[in-house]
């Protein structure tokens, strides 16, 4: 397939925002797409050369790829510099120059999507003396025979910045649109196709898909049956993780045949919040599942055969980082094979008690020093699920059924692997006692799960509900603020926080999130214009306020700091809202700040 093919697809999904009409383009491309080059369109649509548990990354700097914009094109350093600074996308840069050039230069041959895919592959594996320059080689290649628009997503693709975002939701939804039939209203003679009228769902169980384009049924048995088919694209999704195994299967209809493969990891089960314990037992009956929620990061275990692999929540792989657990892993679970979900605790080697996950968080992007670091920081893997054993995929067991096989197959050992701590009840009581231990514990609230929900990645009702304390907010001033850049230039758009500590203020962070650009109840527009009377000095961008406007602050924790004049930095600050019924005198005084510092280490 030519490249210029999905760039066309790239093109349009990039003028439009709306999902619908970006699933229409998808899906007329994957029916184009052959078989052979299935694998390489759909990485290559998401801005991927790797699937992202893939250890091997493209590896080209934004200076590297100047430096092979400069060789294919001729176009300075300098010059590309200066127009990169003005586009903020190396994209258009290309785009432009190899515009200008077209009329002077004949392209060689037309580049196909497994040139662009072979290339940007070799990218990863070079090693060693004179990488950078069969680096800018490889790209050099495909810059030459590249079209203008080409070139933009050559370099786009290869500085991991495609900008056109595709969900997965809309790649599955996509999927379905090509290979299943379309699902219509009984009474609408607008679309034409080899049509079956159905009244059930049991029927479309039984049909041979292959021989209609079309679907026809009642509104309500229509969803369900639209339903049923993207149903069909997720589970097979859910397994694999590759949507291109998926498309193969559907095309040769085995997708029944599908099976999880461990090594590969699945994406993870997704709790929602509950704001009480009595509206968790109405959404999931009386009799509930309560596991504490600890402070760690969710670590999900593959093992397949004699290798062990370890991947975050987000998919990546952090075997090597956390490579003094394997051993530990081996020793302790008994199967051949598995998917193991569960939680990386830290703790204080010298105290045994359990750290907040920032100061394990360090270790997970780590490169050097590793050993050092886990002996520094040690984790406990507490594991709470498990969705693969030994050939057999758990997903479709109840959540119950799932306990049961994990306390046959782990010998437990503290502070090396442990179950998740649990308990079951149907007592409203109970689990408040529950949930207060846990806190007291230094866990972060309590997991409520059905006993009877299957393992079913993401977000969903009547599965995983999450109960944590609600933070108190904070009535604090702005006492200083920044000009913002770019599109908010004309507006303040960073703020200072301060609380009274007697007579006076003391900072305790910025603050920006929160605060629309439009279309909200606070702008930075509106905030600007209370805030511009109160300039009292002003340096560069940075200006000091006389101190009244009040806002209430949301955040995710307090932390001890030097930087702030307080003494304290509030984490990830958030506006709730404008207080104009509250004056600075009656903002939040340092005691309560140090308040709520000591309750949440406790
Ligand atoms: P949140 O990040 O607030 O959405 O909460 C969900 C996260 O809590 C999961 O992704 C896990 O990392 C973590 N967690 C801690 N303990 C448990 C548990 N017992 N069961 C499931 N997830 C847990």
């Amino acid at each position: 397939m030519e490249y210029s093919e999905l760039v066309k697809a790239y093109v349009a999904i990039e003028k439009t925002t709306k999902r619908l009409e970006k699933t229409y383009i998808l899906a007329d491309l994957l029916k184009k797409t052959p078989d052979s080059n299935l694998k390489e369109v759909i990485l290559l649509l998401q801005g991927k050369v790797f699937p992202t548990w893939d250890e091997r990354k493209i590896g080209i700097s934004s200076q590297i790829a100047l430096k092979a914009i400069n060789m294919a094109t001729g176009a300075s350093l300098d010059s590309l510099k200066k127009e990169w600074a003005k586009k903020g996308d190396l994209g258009l840069v290309i785009e432009e120059i190899i515009k200008d050039k077209k009329q002077t230069t004949l392209f060689s041959k037309k580049l196909t999507v497994i040139k662009i895919f072979e290339n940007l592959t070799k990218l990863s594996e070079l090693e060693g003396k004179g990488t950078i320059t069969k680096k800018i080689q490889l790209v050099t290649e495909l810059l030459a025979s590249s079209e203008p628009i080409e070139s933009k997503f050559i370099i786009r693709t290869l500085t991991g910045e495609l900008r056109i975002g595709i969900a997965e939701g809309t790649l599955r939804d996509a999927i379905t649109w090509a290979f299943y039939p379309r699902v219509e209203h009984i009474n609408d003679k607008n679309v034409k196709g080899k049509s079956k009228e159905v009244k059930s769902l049991e029927e479309i169980k039984k049909l041979d898909l292959k021989k209609y384009s079309l679907i026809k049924a009642e509104e309500k048995l229509a969803r369900k049956v639209y339903n049923f088919f993207i149903d069909k694209v997720q589970s097979a999704f859910n397994l694999t993780n590759d949507f291109s195994e998926v498309v193969l299967a559907i095309k040769k209809e085995s997708l029944s045949k599908l099976d999880m493969n461990p090594g590969v990891p699945v994406n993870p089960m997704l709790a929602i919040k509950t704001e009480t314990i009595s509206a968790a037992q109405k959404a999931l009956g009386e009799k509930v599942l309560c596991e504490y929620k600890y402070d760690g990061f969710r670590l999900q275990i593959h093992k397949n055969k004699d290798e062990i692999k370890l991947f975050t929540r987000r998919l990546e792989n952090v075997t090597k980082q956390f490579k003094e657990i394997i051993p530990l892993i081996e020793k302790h679970v008994k199967a051949k094979s598995y998917i193991l979900d569960s939680e990386l605790v830290g703790y204080d080697p010298k105290t045994n008690n359990y750290l907040p996950f920032q100061n394990i968080s360090q270790r997970i992007r780590r490169k050097y020093d590793i050993e050092k670091k886990s002996q520094e920081l040690p984790v406990e893997i507490n594991v709470f699920d498990i969705v693969y054993k030994d050939g057999e995929v758990l997903m479709t067991k109840t959540q119950e059924e799932r306990r049961k096989i994990l306390e046959k197959i782990i010998k437990e050992e503290k502070h090396k692997i442990v179950l998740t701590k649990r308990f079951i009840t149907d007592k409203e009581k109970e689990i408040e006692k529950f949930y207060k231990e846990s806190l007291k514990k230094g866990n972060e609230g309590i997991m409520i799960k059905s006993l009877t929900s299957l393992y079913k990645p993401g977000r969903h009702v009547g599965g995983w509900l999450k109960h944590k304390p609600i933070k108190e907010t904070l009535d604090l001033v702005i006492v200083e603020a920044d000009w913002g850049e770019g599109k908010r230039v004309k507006w303040l758009s960073s703020f200072t926080l301060a609380c009274r500590n007697k007579n006076h203020f003391v900072t305790l962070g910025k603050v920006g999130t929160g605060v629309g650009e439009k279309d909200q109840e606070l702008t930075f527009e509106s905030l600007t214009k209370e805030l511009e009377p109160l300039i009292k000095e002003q340096h560069g961008k940075h200006v000091i306020l006389k101190p009244k406007v009040v806002l209430e602050i949301a955040y995710e924790e307090i932390q001890k700091s030097p930087t702030y004049s307080s003494g304290y930095a509030l984490r990830f600050p958030r506006v709730v809202r404008l207080r104009p019924d509250r004056s600075a005198s009656s903002i939040d005084k340092l005691e309560r700040v140090k308040k709520f510092y000591k309750e949440q280490k406790k």
